[in-house]
């Protein structure tokens, strides 16, 4: 069978390395990759968002699955794109994968279905949204609509930043079209957990639990950024808490996007603040997270490949599906200056010396003399796995300090919230 995986970041690294451990791949594509990528598969030069350029790829070499990695493609409509050319698409439809691409319809379906979340109103006008800012208390959460890459969402402590934040999402349009409309919603406070689930219809296979670190800096200081570290299990959240979020938030978001018409197919993201009133839903996704997926997938016993078989067949609900009981833990290493502006092209060093760690490429090429270059914000995500989380992370330290690039920076402190 023919695969072609359409991303570039570590999660796509992490769901080529995954899918790889299927025989039945008998070749397996990515477009349009990366410089670790390419060492598993074939990487093609076509952007995530060139619907026509993809069909035609897809049907010029008989791919029998296109797997649909990042949330751009997915709000877009790559799925329908696909499959309205009889080509065959893991991820949701648009209709479904609206569920991450507006807040404004997530927060309405949570709110029609009982579904656990922060307090919020929803605006698509400046001075009505100001005058309702304004009978809030601090701090207060405002986010564009639409998809922001990250960065459409302001936590705001003082009431200078929290106008601000909504005259350049409203007004100067910084988002663009995804600052159509804005939600201020109440500030949530507790851990934050996030839950992925394989999806289909009301079919919902929780995955294990894991946890990122958005913030750039150790003690989460600093701006935030695509994720600088993740960790599974959350030992110190309790399953029952888990148990309780599958069945108050992911279970009936399942439900109720079939109810409104809208059926989902894919993965789906739970990113939930777990307060002293139980979990709550920070945010849904419709595709797996990153660096998320760079635990999860280590963890995964049961071939991804199957699960996404099972969920094209209909067959979801009676596949087993098994976790390993290791830990996993992986630390990002970024760029000089992420999550502001750095350089790139930087010769990595080391890679070769890394034997205990499973190093996932985020940013990273193939310069013309073959050497790795750095080539994005967020350059490697090296994965320890081991007994506990303790282990885990000694090894994924340790084999991250065996891999040098120019201005190379991570958090020292991934995963040390479980230990506490
Ligand atoms: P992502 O890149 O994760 O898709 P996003 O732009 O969709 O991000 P959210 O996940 O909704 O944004 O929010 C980003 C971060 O802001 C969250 O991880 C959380 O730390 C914080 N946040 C969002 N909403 C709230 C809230 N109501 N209370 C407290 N913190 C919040």
């Amino acid at each position: 069978m023919q695969v072609l995986v359409i991303g570039r970041g570590g999660r796509e690294h992490a769901i080529v390395w995954a899918l790889r451990k299927s025989p039945e791949i008998t070749k397996l594509y990515c477009a349009p990759g990366n410089g670790g990528i390419a060492e598993l598969a074939e990487c093609v030069p076509i952007g995530e968002l060139d619907f026509d350029k993809i069909a035609a790829f897809a049907l010029e070499r008989n791919i029998d699955l296109v797997f649909v990695a990042p949330d751009d493609p997915l709000s877009a409509g790559l799925v329908d794109y696909l499959e309205e050319r009889g080509i065959k698409a893991y991820g949701p439809r648009a209709n479904a994968a609206i569920i991450e691409g507006s807040k404004v319809f997530t927060k309405e379906l949570m709110r029609k279905y009982n579904i656990p979340t922060a307090a919020y109103e929803s605006f698509e006008s400046f001075e009505p949204a100001l005058a309702y800012l304004q009978q809030q208390r601090l701090p207060i959460v405002i986010k564009a609509d639409g998809l922001a890459a990250g960065k459409g969402v302001i936590v705001a402590r003082s009431w200078e930043e929290a106008e601000k934040a909504l005259r350049d999402i409203m007004v100067d349009k910084v988002f663009g079209e995804s600052g159509n409309a804005v939600v201020i919603e109440e500030f949530l406070q507790g851990q934050e957990m996030s839950l992925l689930a394989f999806v289909d219809g009301e079919t919902v296979r929780p995955m294990v639990p894991s946890q990122d670190h958005k913030p750039v800096f150790d003690n989460d200081e600093g701006p935030n950024t695509g994720g600088m570290g993740t960790y599974s299990p959350v030992p110190h959240i309790p399953q029952a808490i888990v148990d309780e979020a599958i069945e108050t938030i992911v279970k009936p978001a399942a439900r109720a996007m079939v109810a409104e018409g809208r059926k989902f197919s894919g993965i789906l993201y739970a990113g939930l603040m777990i307060t002293a009133q139980g979990p709550k839903t920070i945010e849904f996704n419709a595709r797996f997270g990153d660096p998320e997926t760079q635990v999860l997938l280590p963890r995964l016993e049961t071939p991804l490949l199957d699960i996404v078989l099972a969920t094209m067949n209909g067959t979801l609900a009676d596949l087993d599906i098994k976790w390993s009981e290791q830990a996993a833990v992986c630390v990002i290493a970024a760029s000089g200056g992420y999550p502001g502006a750095y350089k790139k092209g930087l010769p990595i060093e080391g890679l070769g010396d890394v034997r205990d760690a499973l190093v996932f490429h985020a940013g990273t090429a193939v310069a013309e003399d073959g050497r790795i270059v750095t080539n994005g914000g967020r350059v490697l995500g090296i994965t320890g796995l081991g007994r506990d989380i303790r282990e885990a992370r000694e090894r994924a330290y340790a084999e991250a300090d065996k891999i040098r690039f120019e201005g190379k920076h991570y958090r020292t402190d991934i995963a040390m919230k479980a230990l506490k």
